[in-house]
């Protein structure tokens, strides 16, 4: 059932990236699948609506647990991250107080790799975070601020 699932997050992906106007060919190659079978996807076949219902209901959770689920469900770090970074429809940006003190924790914890120490000081790249809050919660310094700058659209 799990590899079912990640099969329906992985037609939602393929469905929004169409309507974001990307060919077959290149959503097959961001989300590592071959051609045929995005094009079943996309058509509807070899999957089953359940599937994706359940898909849908892990989209909705918190960005925090969306992350973990799909991970947990792909087994797959950079599949979780490409399917994510499609998926999250908010936009953040990311603050760093000067009490930082370029521990690398926030960079432990970051699923999504989205975050280097230079110079003994955390970057953050705002473009690739998902919101998951995670760096926020555990800097032990409580350096970072992660916002939202753009409303969801579901
Ligand atoms: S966890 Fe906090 S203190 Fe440590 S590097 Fe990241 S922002 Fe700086
Ligand atoms: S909130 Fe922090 S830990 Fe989560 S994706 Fe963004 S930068 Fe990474």
């Amino acid at each position: 059932m799990p590899k079912h699932i990640a099969s329906g997050l992985k037609y939602l992906a393929a469905v929004k990236l169409r309507e974001q106007g990307y060919f077959q060919k290149d959503i097959a190659k961001k989300l590592g699948m071959d051609r045929s079978t995005v094009s079943h996807y996309l058509n509807g076949r070899n999957l089953s609506w359940s599937s994706i219902e359940v898909a849908e209901s892990i989209t909705s959770c918190c960005n925090h647990d969306f992350l973990y689920l799909t991970y947990s469900l792909t087994g797959d770090v950079d599949n979780t991250r490409t399917i994510v970074g499609i998926l999250v429809e908010q936009k953040f940006r990311a603050v760093v107080g000067d009490t930082c003190i370029g521990c690398g924790v926030c960079v432990d914890v970051c699923l999504m790799d989205n975050i280097s120490v230079v110079d003994l000081k955390c970057q953050i790249d705002s473009e690739g975070c998902c919101g998951c809050l995670d760096c926020q919660t555990n800097c032990p310094t409580n350096s970072i601020q992660i916002l939202e700058v753009q409303s969801p659209n579901k």
